[in-house]
Formats: C-alpha cells, structure tokens, sequence
C-alpha cells in the first residue's frame, strides 16, 4: 500500500509529494531525499506503528496532506514526487506534473526478487534488531570498551538458541561472534554465511601450528588478537547503526536484472561516509593476518609472500620500510596493501572487501560531492581539485558497506580460529556454533578446525549445550 503525503521544504517552500510504502514487515525506516530546487536534505522516519499520522515524522520539515482536486485528478500543492521505500529501491525524486499516480511503484519489486526469500528476510531482520536494540548491543559495548567479565551475562549464556555457560572468555567471544553471524546472514548472497564460514575454517585447519604460533608469538601474543578482534566488533557495531540506512542495498543485491537508475530513499552519503572511511581503514590494517595465514598454507612461513608483494617490496624503486619482506610489507599503506590483494590464495579469497581508495581518499580529504538528485558521488584529483577522479552512486557505495560488514564477519572468524589454536595450550576451548555439528561423526575432523577428531575436540562443549526452547 502507497500513503500519499507532501512535504514542505523548510528553506525554499517547494513541496515534494512523497508515495510511502507502508508494508506489513518492517516497523519503521528511515527517510531521506532532497528539495529538487534548493538541495535540502529532508530527513525524518516512517513508523507504520504510530497512530494518528500514518507514521511519518519529518525532522526538519513540515508534512502537509495531498490537496486533490476531484475533478482534474491533480494534486495542487506539489512541484516533484518521490518513492519512499525502507526495504526496497526506489525512484529518485524528480518534477511532477500535478497528475496523481494510482499505481503503486511497489508492486514492480515482485518480478525482480523471490518473494517468500524477500519476506523471511525481512521479518528476520526486524527480529534481530528488536533483540540487537534491547539487549545484545549491550554485549558488544562492554567488549568495545575493553571488559569482558560481564558479556556472558549480557549474552545470557547463550549462543544462538542454546545455552552455553561462558565460564571462559574465549567462549564469550564465540557467543558475540554467533550474534555477528546471525545479524549479518544476508550480506552474504549468493553463498550462504554458513557455506563461507565452513569453507574458511576448512581451509584454515590444514595450517601447520607450529608455524601459526611462530606467527601469534612474534606478533605480541593472544592480547593482540584479542584488541584485533575488538576492532572487528568496532566495526560491526557501528555497521549495526546504518544497517536499517541500506537494507534497500541488500534487498538490490537480490535483483535478478540491475536497474542502475534506481536510487536509495533510507539514506544520503552524509550517513555512510565515515563507516565506509572507519571500515576501510579497520580491515586494511588487519589485512597482515590473512595474508600471513596464506603464506603459511601456500609457502609453509609467514614471511614468505606471493610474487607480486615480494616484486613489488624488492625492486629497486620500492621506497618504504627497510628490513625484511615482511617488514616493508607491514609498513605499507592501506591502499597498496589492497591493490595487492591476492584472489588466487585460499584465505584472501574468501575476503571480498570492497575497496575504492579514490573514494577512501575523497571521503578522508574531504575532496568530494555528493550530488541529492542523481545520487552521484564525485570525487577530485589530490593536486588538481577540478579534475574528477571518480564517480560513483550511493546505491554503489552502500553495497560496498554491506560488503565491508560481509567481510568484517569473515575476518572475526579468523582472528577466532587463530584464537582457538593458541588458547588449546591454555586448556581454554570453545565450540563454534552448534549447526556447523550437525552433520559430523565422533571420529570425524572437527568442524571447529582444531585438526582432532569430533569426539577428542568440540563434542563435550557441544553435548552441554541445551536447546532454550
Ligand atoms: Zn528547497
Ligand atoms: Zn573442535
């Protein structure tokens, strides 16, 4: 159902008629657009359970109702329209010619999507923000700041839909890292969550321990796993506050055809840019561990890297840290790091960060615009403002966010597995999440990636596991 509202642009007058999805799933989405003739970004909320207004709260404009006349069909109080959607993509706004439009502009979306997927989707992600607002967040705070004796108390001792007594806190860092993988199950499309996890551990339990270890000491122990794990949750946390700004994004990453000529109404650039910056930045100067991983497995020595880094650190222009390969490769920034990201080694693979160092650099010296009306991002050369350096849409940039939470998943698991293996030694242990058992024989390979067998690892964690229900 569409609800026909107009807004009142505080600074010009101008009036945009609004076309309001009011769906059955989602309880409240953020609204975002700009006055065609002045650029103001109107902002406010849609809530389909607030009574009286039908739910929509502008912030910084006032909403009048569509003034129609009878006669003509025309609605007389509006010079451009808008499609309003918390869950799907949308037409930008643009001039209206005063004739009302009865069809809804919603109903197009169920020839582009699966519809039942499209609804399970939605009432999961409700759910889980419902959960995530009241208690889990909470969780993640006090990680974020530094104490872990009270996240098994604000995890409730549970992982998942079971109860798991967190009496170490490596097990209370498995159960927040279950809460990251249940908020964050639809990033990942076409494969499933559960298959890239799977996969990676799988991968990731061939490494030889001596060799990781060697890794772990040199690098300043498990403390520093565990601050690397803290900016993961960082960074997924705060993904946690725009995730409601882009679920448009992920439901446009369903698409079955791309229509670049839709745009986003949850959200402006203003909402993304310093996750998009924080997340780049996060990720790149953990990108060391990965690569190291992929040393070991492919080359048996952390400091042994592919051909293009150890070309790239050795020929004689190369101008950064002296020392070993390993040395000027730590020593390198971010964006060369990216650009020497390697697909073919089985770790990085599995990674997909979304890197665009011309729009990092334009968002991190503020040499960039950002165009309202066509969504469009613009960004300059360093040296010579007027000339672009690149261009992009905001749906592109808030998929590339989903990609950057999608790939902070995937580096927590990481840092956990290597975790795993150097806290064996403490007798601390924890069982990942209780599906990735269910298809495992007491003497197969432990699904946890440990190298023994089910019934000498994970079995006795995960035989005191209860279902809540
Ligand atoms: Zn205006
Ligand atoms: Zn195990």
């Amino acid at each position: 159902m569409v609800v026909p509202k107009v807004a009142v642009c505080p600074i010009c007058g101008k009036k945009t008629y609004m076309r309001i999805e009011d769906g059955g799933y989602l309880k409240e989405y953020p609204v975002r657009f700009n006055c065609i003739n002045c650029r103001a970004l109107i902002k406010g909320t849609y809530n389909i359970s607030l009574p009286g207004q039908k739910g929509l709260i502008l912030y910084n404009a006032k909403v009048e109702e569509c003034d129609v006349d009878a006669n003509s069909e025309r609605i007389l109080n509006a010079d451009y329209v808008v499609e309003i959607s918390g869950e799907l993509p949308c037409a930008k706004v643009k001039a209206f010619d005063g004739k009302i439009i009865k069809t809804t502009p919603f109903i197009n979306a169920t020839d582009k999507i699966d519809m039942m997927d499209r609804i399970n989707r939605l009432s999961y992600f409700v759910k889980n923000m419902e959960e995530w607002k009241a208690w889990r967040s909470i969780a993640f705070q006090l990680l974020n700041e530094g104490s872990t004796d009270y996240v098994p108390e604000a995890l409730k001792h549970m992982m998942g839909e079971y109860s798991y007594k967190c009496d170490n806190y490596l097990k209370a860092l498995h159960c927040l890292q279950e809460v990251v993988q249940e908020e964050t199950k639809h990033l990942f499309y076409p494969e499933s969550e559960d298959d890239i996890i799977a996969g990676l551990i799988a991968d990731l339990a061939v490494i030889d321990r001596d060799k990781l270890h060697q890794f772990v000491d040199d690098k300043g122990g498990t403390d520093t796993l565990v601050s690397d794990y803290r900016k993961v949750i960082e960074i997924f946390s705060t993904f946690m506050n725009i995730y409601p700004n882009i679920l448009p994004a992920e439901t446009y990453m369903r698409y079955k055809t791309p229509e670049p000529l839709l745009g986003i109404a949850t959200c402006s650039f203003e909402d993304l840019k310093s996750f998009y910056q924080d997340a780049y930045e996060s990720l790149l100067s953990l990108l060391y561990i990965p690569v190291c991983m992929d040393n070991i497995l492919m080359r048996s020595d952390y400091t042994s890297f592919d051909s293009a880094i150890t070309g790239f650190v050795n020929d004689p222009g190369f101008r950064g840290a002296r020392g070993s390969d390993y040395a000027k490769y730590v020593g390198m920034d971010n964006g060369k790091k990216a650009d020497l990201i390697n697909n073919a080694e089985p770790i990085q693979k599995t990674l997909r960060i979304p890197v665009n160092k011309d729009l990092r650099n334009g968002i991190g010296h503020n040499n960039y615009k950002y165009d309202g009306l066509t969504q469009t991002i613009t960004t300059f050369d360093y040296r010579r403002r007027n000339r672009i350096k690149m261009q992009t849409s905001l749906m592109d940039v808030a998929l590339d966010c989903l990609g950057l939470a999608r790939a902070a998943v995937v580096f927590g698991e990481i840092l956990l597995f290597i975790l795993r293996q150097e806290l064996r030694a403490d007798n601390m242990h924890s069982a990942i999440h209780p599906r990735f058992y269910k298809k495992v024989g007491q003497n197969d390979r432990c699904p946890c990636g440990s190298g023994l067998k089910y019934k000498k690892c994970c079995r006795n964690d995960i035989g005191e596991m209860k279902p809540i229900k």
